[in-house]
């Protein structure tokens, strides 16, 4: 090994990560607002018509799960750890 050069960490893994934007569909949403109020940076916004994602969201996933009919879409996948904590 060439000296000066740190070692490199054989424990760190590169994870994979796939992000993509949380996008909700408005012909599933029944707009109960239950993922309102979970979004950790309160980044969702319900309006009499249509519940809105707000520029300040981070793609984080977590308010994925909680929608009970399955209308929101990406974001980050979130652990298995988080995923049992959270309601099926
Ligand atoms: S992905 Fe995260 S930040 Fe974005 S709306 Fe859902 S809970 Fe909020
Ligand atoms: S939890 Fe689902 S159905 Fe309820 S407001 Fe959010 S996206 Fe719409």
């Amino acid at each position: 090994m060439e000296r000066g050069l740190p070692r490199p960490n054989v424990r760190a893994r590169v994870r994979p990560r796939v992000l993509t934007m949380v996008r909700v569909d408005p012909d599933v949403c029944v707009l109960c607002g239950l993922c309102v109020g979970v979004c950790p940076p309160d980044a969702m916004e319900l309006t009499p018509v249509k519940l809105v994602v707000l520029s300040n969201c981070t793609e984080c996933g977590w308010c994925v799960p909680y929608c009970p009919v399955g209308a929101i879409s990406g974001g980050r996948p979130v652990s298995g750890r988080l995923r049992r904590a959270r309601p099926s």
